[in-house]
Order: C-alpha cells, then sequence, then structure tokens
C-alpha cells in the first residue's frame, strides 16, 4: 500500500526513515512524490575531448559482466569493461553491490563519473541503463537535510518506484489528458525521478503541474460553492431610507467604482448566502469610505459589525473617522490590545449585550473573552496581515456573518485567482477626481541636502512631510536605532522652528497617539518613521514622503507608502532614496517614477520578484506547489481554473466515475472535510 511507512521497504531501516522523516517523508507515498528541486545534465562528449578528473559522462556496450569484490567493513567494488567508441574503458562503483545484477554483458549503458584519463577507466556516481536518446542524461537531484545523501535518496526512491509505480492510480479524467496530451500519472512520476530526456521531463513537468492547478482550483471552487450554500439564513435587511441618507450626508459623491463595489457587498448582504468577499482598490480609492457605509447599512438592520485592522495606528485613525462619519446615529468603541482592566472589561461587556453596534480593533477583538451579542458583517482590513486563523476566529464570533475583506495592495491577477479563488472580488479602479498625479523621483543618497532643502521649502509654505526609515526586516531593534538616529541627523540640520517626530513600533501607545495627533495638527512638520506608518494613515496635509534605502521594498510597498501623501489637493511629492546594485533594482526605481497605477506595479512587482515576496514572507496565504509556478505557468493556471468551473458548476465530481479519485481526494482536504462534516 502506498499509506505504508517507509521503513517497510527495503533498504530503510529505522534511522534511515527518521532522517526522511526531517524532510517529511513518512509514507511510501511521499516518498514518491517527493520531486527533485533541480536536475543536473551531463552531456555525451568524444572520448577525446574528456578532461582527467572531471565528471564526465560516457555511453557504451558492457563487455565483460560485473566482477563484485567486498572489502572492509560492508565496502564493495563493482567492476566491469565497457566498450565505447571502440575502446575498452574500466568502470568502477563503490558500495553499490546491488548493481550487479542488474548489469549485463551486451547491455548498453550510460555511465556518469569520474574520468582517469591515463588508466581509461570512469568511477562512477550514475549509471543508467539503455543510452539517452539525446545525447544527454539527466539526473534528478533532491533538496536534502541532516546526513541524507543525493545518492542515498535517489536509491530508495528508485527502489519505491520499482515496487510501488504500479499502485499509483490515474486521478485526472482521461479527457482531459488527451485534451493537452498529458503522460499518464505511473510514466509521468518516473520520468520526474528518472527522466530519459528532456522532451519526457518536460512532459512530466506539465503533467503535474496541471494536476497540481486543477486540484487547487477545484478544492477553490468547492469551498466558495460550500460556503455558499451552507449558510442560509443570514439574509441582512439594512433599511435602504437610512442608508441613502447617510450616503447622502458624506462630504462627497462617491465615484462609479464605489458604487458598484457598494452594490455588489450590499447584494450579498441581502441575500441569504454568506459573503465572502475581496474588495480591492488602490490606496486612496475610497475603500474605507464603502466599508463605513456597509457598517452602517449593518447596523441598520440591527446587526453588530466589526473592523479589524492590523495596528494600532490604523485601528485609533478608523475609530476617530467613523465617530465623526457616524455621528451620534451608531454605539461604535475602539478594542486595543492597549485597552486593558476595567475599561476593556465594560467594553466586552457592553459588546455583549449588544449596547455597542460596532466595534473597531485589531487582534484584540479575537480574544476568547470578545463575545458579540449579533454580529452580522465582519471587515478585515488589510488581509494579508493577518494569517488564516486569525480570520477564522473573527468569522466565528458571529452566526455566518458576512465577510469583507478589504486590501490596498492591487492583486494581479494571476495571484487573486490563486490566493483568493475561494472568493468573490470587487474592484475600485478609479480615484476621486481632483486628485494630482503624485510626482516621484529616485535620488541617491549623495544628493540628500538638495532632499532636505526641499522638504524644508515646502514646509515653510505650510506643508508637512513623512521620512520613512531604512527597512532591516530581521531586525525590530534595529530598524528603531536607525529611526533614532535619522531623527537625530534631521533635528541637528534644521533649525529648531521646523518640528520632527519620531515614529516607531515599541514606543507606548500614548506616545503614538499624542505624536500622529501633533501630526495631524500639523503641530509636528516631518514626521520620521519606521514602516509602521505603510497602511492607511491619512493626513491631507502631508505632501512629501521621502522613503530611505528604497530599493529594499518592494514595489507595491513603495506605492503603498507613497500614497500615504496626494491625499488633499494640493501638489504631492514621492522622493526615493536609493543605490540599487543591479540592473533589476534600476529598473524598479525607474517604474516607480514612471506608473502611478497600482495594478501595474503590482504586475511588474510580481513579475521581478516572485509570488512569495510579494504579500511579504510571513503570511502569505498562497499555496505551495510543488512543480507548477504561478507566475511562469500562468496560462496553465488559467486552463486548471476554467476546468475546475466546468466541473463544479456541472457536479461532475458527484455524477461521473472517473472522477471519484479527485473527489475522495478533495473529501480527505481538511479544509473541505471540516466543512462538509
Ligand atoms: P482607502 O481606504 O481606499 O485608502 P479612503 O476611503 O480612506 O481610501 O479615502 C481616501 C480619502 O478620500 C479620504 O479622505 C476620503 O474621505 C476621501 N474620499 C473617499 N471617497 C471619495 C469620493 N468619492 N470623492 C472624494 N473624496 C473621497
Ligand atoms: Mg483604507
Amino acid at each position: 500500500m502506498l499509506d505504508a511507512p517507509v521503513h517497510t521497504l527495503t533498504g530503510v531501516g529505522e534511522k534511515f526513515s527518521e532522517e526522511l522523516e526531517a524532510i517529511n517523508i513518512y509514507t511510501i507515498d511521499d516518498l514518491l512524490f517527493y520531486f527533485p528541486s533541480r536536475y543536473d545534465t551531463y552531456e555525451i562528449k568524444p572520448l577525446r575531448e574528456l578532461i582527467h578528473d572531471d565528471q564526465v559522462t560516457i555511453a557504451g556496450k558492457v563487455i565483460h559482466a560485473p566482477s563484485l569484490q567486498f572489502y572492509g567493513k560492508r565496502k564493495s567494488r563493482l567492476t566491469f569493461m565497457v566498450e565505447v567508441e571502440k575502446v575498452a574503458i574500466k568502470a568502477v562503483m563503490f558500495n553499490r553491490s546491488f548493481a550487479k545484477k542488474h548489469i549485463n554483458q551486451g547491455d548498453t549503458v550510460t555511465l556518469s563519473g569520474k574520468w582517469d584519463m591515463n588508466r581509461l577507466q570512469i568511477t562512477i556516481n550514475y549509471y543508467r541503463k539503455g543510452l539517452p536518446k539525446s545525447d544527454e542524461a539527466i539526473q534528478s537531484v533532491y533538496s536534502l537535510k541532516g546526513k541524507i545523501t543525493n545518492k542515498r535518496l535517489r536509491k530508495v526512491i528508485q527502489t519505491a518506484l520499482q515496487q510501488y509505480v504500479d499502485q499509483v492510480k490515474e486521478i485526472i479524467p482521461t479527457h482531459y489528458l488527451q485534451a493537452y496530451k498529458l503522460p499518464n500519472r505511473k510514466s509521468a512520476l518516473k520520468s520526474m525521478h528518472m527522466p530519459e530526456n528532456k522532451r519526457m521531463l518536460k512532459h512530466a513537468r506539465r503533467r503535474f503541474t496541471y494536476e497540481e492547478f486543477l486540484i487547487f482550483q477545484l478544492k477553490m471552487q468547492l469551498l466558495r460553492k460550500i460556503n455558499r450554500e451552507a449558510s442560509t439564513g443570514n439574509a441582512h435587511y439594512y433599511d435602504e431610507k437610512r442608508l441613502n441618507v447617510f450616503i447622502q450626508r458624506l462630504p462627497f459623491t462617491l465615484t462609479n467604482a464605489q458604487k458598484n463595489a457598494l452594490e455588489q457587498i450590499l447584494d450579498d448582504m441581502i441575500s441569504p448566502l454568506r459573503m465572502n468577499r475581496l474588495l480591492q482598490g488602490d490606496v486612496g480609492s475610497g475603500k474605507t469610505a464603502v466599508a463605513a457605509i456597509c457598517l452602517y447599512a449593518a447596523v441598520t438592520a440591527k446587526k453588530q459589525g466589526a473592523l479589524m485592522v492590523p495596528t494600532e495606528i490604523l485601528a485609533e485613525q478608523h475609530f476617530h473617522s467613523l465617530t465623526e462619519t457616524f455621528g451620534e446615529s451608531t454605539n461604535i468603541v475602539l478594542l486595543t490590545g492597549s485597552i486593558k482592566g476595567k475599561k476593556r472589561k465594560e467594553i466586552v461587556t457592553a459588546i455583549k449585550n449588544h449596547e455597542i453596534d460596532i466595534v473597531i480593533g485589531t487582534h484584540a477583538l479575537i480574544q476568547d473573552d470578545v463575545i458579540f451579542a449579533d454580529l452580522g458583517f465582519v471587515i478585515v482590513d488589510e488581509q494579508h496581515r493577518f494569517g488564516v486563523e486569525q480570520r477564522r476566529v473573527l468569522r466565528n464570533k458571529g452566526l455566518y456573518p458576512d465577510v469583507l475583506f478589504m486590501t490596498a495592495t492591487p492583486i494581479p491577477r494571476t495571484l487573486a485567482i490563486t490566493a483568493f479563488g475561494d472568493m468573490d472580488v470587487s474592484v475600485i479602479d478609479e480615484m476621486p477626481s481632483g486628485r494630482k498625479k503624485i510626482e516621484t523621483y529616485w535620488t541617491k543618497e549623495n544628493t540628500l541636502e538638495r532632499v532636505l532643502e526641499f522638504i524644508k521649502r515646502q514646509i515653510l509654505q505650510g506643508e508637512q512631510a513623512y521620512v520613512v526609515c531604512p527597512l532591516i526586516e530581521e531586525s525590530d531593534k534595529m530598524d528603531i536605532q536607525n529611526a533614532v538616529e535619522l531623527y537625530e541627523k534631521l533635528q541637528a540640520y534644521y533649525s529648531s522652528t521646523i518640528k520632527i517626530g519620531l515614529m516607531h513600533g515599541r514606543l507606548p501607545t500614548a506616545e503614538k497617539e499624542r505624536i500622529m495627533e501633533q501630526f495631524m495638527h500639523n503641530e509636528v512638520h516631518i514626521l520620521v518613521s519606521t514602516t509602521v506608518i505603510e497602511v492607511g494613515v491619512n493626513v491631507p496635509n502631508a505632501t512629501i514622503m521621502v522613503v530611505y534605502d528604497a530599493e529594499r521594498f518592494g514595489l507595491s510597498q513603495l506605492h503603498q507608502l507613497r500614497g500615504r501623501v496626494g491625499r488633499g489637493n494640493k501638489q504631492s511629492y514621492c522622493i526615493l532614496i536609493a543605490d540599487p546594485k543591479g540592473e533589476i533594482g534600476k529598473e524598479r526605481m525607474k517604474i516607480m517614477t514612471e506608473t502611478a497605477n497600482g495594478f501595474e506595479l503590482a504586475e511588474q512587482d510580481l513579475q521581478l520578484r516572485g509570488p512569495g515576496d510579494f504579500f511579504g514572507k510571513k503570511q502569505s496565504g498562497l499555496p505551495e506547489f510543488k512543480v507548477a509556478d504561478m507566475i511562469h505557468d500562468y496560462r496553465a493556471l488559467e486552463v486548471a481554473r476554467k476546468d475546475a468551473e466546468e466541473i463544479i458548476s456541472n457536479n461532475l465530481l458527484e455524477a461521473n466515475e472517473e472522477f471519484i479519485p479527485l473527489l475522495n481526494l478533495l473529501r480527505n482536504d481538511p479544509a473541505i472535510f471540516e466543512k462538509l462534516d
């Protein structure tokens, strides 16, 4: 059985199976599907071109069956003669006595190893029977840990293949394999580990890429379907009249894009199906305004609403602006980690008694003691900052609440359909009118004085500036040290008429609040900060954003930072101080100065940095594929998505026998299993 533990395999003892566990191999199946991380190819060259002591590959006919000698403790040497270009070559292989029975006189073999020109001898570290179809031999290289060697691992995988490959069952219906000319699972599996040639390897990879994408897309779409169907009876009948009055009283008219998004969200609210929607829009496109309207709608439906944001500063800011927007009409509270003791207890009790309509907060919101009387609407802002688990906990605080995720990081389509395949997506792709384009410059540190003079001139005209410090991902401490140094440097540079504030994550909340307050009231002119201001902060009078070491940020991140300015009607500026070493770095800075569109930048960022870095390393929420690559194999992803859509919407999984393996696989997936239960 494929799910038998690896130690049942010949040659795998207790010790070795422990070592395999370190690379997450527990069963035969794990072993078979532990794919090489890369392949080395060896080119077969004529004998006269071989260089002494080099790693070489030759091919020829065995003219003398192998003889085996044992020596020392369990050591062995296998020798045989091979004819290559009419020359007899001696082949030597150490400690692989088992090969004796595989190699027979008359066999054609391909051998790789160290070449001894003087003795016409090759010391083999890799051999295969037969000639490669082209003039190359491909060797699998696995990623390893501990004491496992590539040789050893390759050997057990080969043993496993020999004994078990026949048990590997096809899971993709023939129809798709034929349509895309994909090899069957068994032969593709063999080719992944022991490819005969590049072409077969390519097809094997194509097959598993499609398989991975198809399973993933099926899972996403099935989840989406289950989510929608599982939840009846949570239609939120908001009061349309009150809502319209509320919208009318806003100090601006909604953009068309805002109206569309709002309509989609309100439709979801009224519908008995459960909303699971992502609201995407560039910084300043007016997502928060839409969120406020939806929260208000929930309140008119006599439900409670919650807004969870990643930082305290942001929570406070949302709290202040929403309190202003809602006026007396709703009871709204702030709940963050720094609200403690008696005050926290009072708030928690009020939430439980439905004396509170709307709660704005950080993860303090999802503590166990926070119990809502009737939570109907949940918004998670900057959702990628939260883990899947945190989002789930918040969602479960209500009875099928509608959930809206918001992100100011425009997400390229590729990522959106992979990371958020189980969600509906609304996009605000239009900025409120009257916004001026933010002028963006890239400069090197040696022009710093000019930058500082420029800031001074603008400040004397009544404007304000952010200065964002170098980013040091590994160390919070050094981040702060940098910020302090920069703060002192600027203080020394400017006369005391220019007030400078310092903001970083380790400051006590009261201090952060005080500084933010001062900045909002233009009592602080320059805010020196670590990246804590990255999300959401809104000070319309700030017109300059200076980013130090800009090359260390992703384009989307830089775009977010840039979005802190240009919020009022004055001309704003973004100055990137960067000295990138490579061409890609320079290219990225250039793109920033040329492109204002967040979606375009996101696409470029993804191309340049790859999906792992796109959301930041931590909680990307992106699936990990073994073979498939979301960017490189984008077209396969699209194809798999279409197929999955067809399969799910036509109920093929249940209706058609050929889909049973896929159905079983999906049913065993924890995320789906939990829902079906
Ligand atoms: P986001 O959350 O997408 O970054 P916000 O909702 O915070 O954007 O809006 C940014 C600024 O634009 C806020 O000051 C907000 O009051 C204002 N705003 C929002 N929608 C409009 C609109 N339709 N017209 C004019 N200003 C708007
Ligand atoms: Mg916002």
